[in-house]
C-alpha cells in the first residue's frame, strides 16, 4: 500500500467557530463553514473543498491531454456543485460538473474532452468504491514512545500512531524490519537517510531529532 501524498494533509481546530488550519504540502490555508451555520465564511467549507477537488482534477487533466494533442484551447471553466436526496435510507449524492471552453471546439473534440473529463481521477475515486478508515488517539496515547539512536540522530517511534502497513520498511528495511526485534535498527543507515524516511511517516508515528541539538525534524 502506498500513500497518493508524501505528506498527509494535516487540518487542526481549536475554539473559534470553525477555522480549520489546513497543513498541505507547500502551504496552508483556512477551512470554515458559512455564517448560515454558525462560521465566519473565512475559507472554503468541506462541500466546496470537495467540488474544488472534483474541479481542479478536471481542469488539469483537460489541460493536460490538450497540450499533449496540441490543440488551440486556451482557457477552460468549471462550474460544479452537488445535491443530495434519499431513497429509504439510502443518501445519493449528484455531482454535476459543466464544462465551458472559451475556444472553438469541433463535435469531436466535445465528445473526446467528455470522456477525458469523465476519467479524471478524481471523478475515478468518485465513481469507484470508497472507503474512510477511522482511526482515534488522544494525547495519553501518543506519549507513549520508544527510542532509538545511532548516537547521531534518534528516532522517536509512537507505538500508537503506527497503524498503517509498513511504508518505513519498504523504504529503509537495513534500519525498519518488523521481523526484528528491536524493530529500528538506527545503526542501519545514515543519519541523513534516516531522517529522510522518517519525514515520509504517514502518521507522525516517526520522528527524529539531531542529538546534539536535541531539535524536532517533524
Ligand atoms: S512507523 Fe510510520 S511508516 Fe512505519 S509502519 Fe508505522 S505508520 Fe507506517
Amino acid at each position: 500500500m502506498q500513500y497518493a501524498l508524501d505528506k498527509p494533509v494535516h487540518a487542526s481546530i481549536g475554539r473559534e467557530k470553525y477555522q480549520c488550519s489546513i497543513s498541505w504540502r507547500n502551504g496552508k490555508f483556512i477551512a470554515d463553514e458559512p455564517v448560515k451555520t454558525g462560521g465566519q465564511d473565512l475559507g472554503p467549507d468541506p462541500y466546496t473543498l470537495l467540488l474544488s477537488s472534483l474541479a481542479s482534477c478536471t481542469l488539469i487533466t483537460l489541460r493536460m491531454y490538450i497540450d499533449r494533442k496540441g490543440w488551440a484551447i486556451d482557457n477552460i471553466e468549471v462550474n460544479a456543485n452537488m445535491y443530495q436526496t434519499t431513497e429509504g435510507d439510502k443518501l445519493i449524492t449528484t455531482l454535476d460538473r459543466d464544462i465551458k471552453f472559451l475556444s472553438e471546439i469541433t463535435e469531436e473534440q466535445r465528445q473526446r474532452l467528455t470522456q477525458i473529463a469523465a476519467a479524471c481521477p478524481i471523478s475515478k475515486i468518485l465513481e469507484n468504491q470508497i472507503s474512510v478508515r477511522t482511526f482515534t488517539f488522544s494525547d495519553a496515547d501518543t506519549e507513549k514512545k520508544r527510542s532509538y539512536t545511532n548516537g547521531e540522530v534518534t528516532i522517536v517511534w509512537k507505538p500508537e500512531l503506527c497503524k498503517h502497513s509498513a511504508r518505513c520498511g519498504n523504504g529503509l528495511p537495513e534500519v525498519f524490519d518488523i521481523k526484528a526485534k528491536p524493530w529500528i535498527n538506527a545503526q542501519g543507515a545514515s543519519t541523513e537517510k534516516i531522517i529522510e524516511q522518517v519525514s515520509k511517516c504517514p502518521t507522525g508515528a516517526l520522528t527524529t531529532f539531531k542529538n546534539e541539538s536535541s531539535s524536532g525534524t517533524k
